[in-house]
């Protein structure tokens, strides 16, 4: 028989995190804190994770992993042997992108969308390397682990992409380089946003020197490889720190961490059964 069953609301949560102390922040936990409090408080305090799925497509964040791996691989072996051969590097690219997908165990079938751009995005990413290298950049190092003591409880950590040595008047200066493999519009407005986007800002104080630049490289599957440098991030970084010793110090002393449940960021969020925001009254 069908019955009537009274709808029960749920309140939104609001813990207070001061006895679960973070001691390594990385950008995407704090991204977490900046977004929204409790899911901070739940995947980043509490720990919460969610299972793994064994997913059997080669989707977007695949190709990014492969073309980290790939870009990591070209550039190690470009400065073991230096060519300023286009036929040379178009080679070493190529072996790179072998070698990234053997290790990355990609199947070919699974990868053809990709794959079949491949060239382009090849291409592409030679031609702005050269006017990169023509504007007096080298490349330093990738995939590099980092991490900054901030305080007596915390260590700020984190992987950055790679960082070239920038030689022009005056001392060289080390640039921080991110790779993004998402629309370009979407790279563009991270550097307009300023302190609202705060990865470059993060990898920023990973290190420390005085002077620094730091830049998305947009890594375009359609042959188009642009770089979106960000200005001042020396200043912003400073904000950026400035803002995580506060907000820690706040949560140290008890402050609530809402579920604010705003924006697009509930969209993907693996807090979200957890915070029930789909049941609040
Ligand atoms: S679903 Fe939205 S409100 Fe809930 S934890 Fe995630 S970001 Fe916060």
């Amino acid at each position: 028989m069908p019955r009537d069953v009274p709808v029960t609301l749920t309140e939104r949560p609001l813990p207070i995190g001061a006895s679960l102390p973070v001691h390594k922040l990385s950008a995407s936990a704090y991204s977490d804190l900046r977004h929204c409090p409790y899911r901070f408080y739940a995947l980043r305090q509490l720990r919460l994770q969610e299972a793994d799925e064994l997913g059997a497509e080669v989707d977007k964040r695949d190709f990014g992993t492969w073309l980290h791996a790939t870009l990591q691989h070209f550039h190690l072996a470009l400065s073991e042997s230096p060519t300023d051969d286009g036929h040379q590097r178009i080679a070493l690219m190529d072996a790179s992108a072998d070698k990234a997908s053997s290790a990355l165990n990609l199947d070919e079938g699974d990868f053809l969308p990709f794959s079949a751009g491949w060239p382009a995005l090849r291409d592409g990413y030679l031609q702005w390397l050269e006017k990169h290298e023509q504007g007096g950049s080298s490349f330093k190092l990738a995939e590099l682990d980092a991490s900054q003591p901030l305080g007596s409880e915390l260590t700020l950590v984190g992987k950055l992409d790679r960082v070239d040595l920038v030689r022009g008047e005056g001392s060289p200066v080390r640039l921080v380089i991110d790779y993004k493999t998402e629309n370009e519009q979407v790279t563009r407005k991270r550097v307009t946003a300023r302190s609202e986007d705060l990865q470059l800002a993060f990898y920023a104080a990973l290190l420390q020197d005085d002077v620094l630049r730091a830049a998305y490289v947009n890594v375009g599957e359609r042959g188009e490889t642009r770089m979106f440098e960000q200005d001042d991030v020396v200043h912003l970084r400073d904000e950026l720190i400035e803002g995580v010793l506060h907000d820690m110090r706040r949560i140290a002393e008890g402050a609530a961490m809402p579920a604010l449940g705003e924006g697009a960021v509930c969209g993907y969020c693996a807090a979200r059964g957890l915070c029930r925001k789909d049941f609040w009254a």
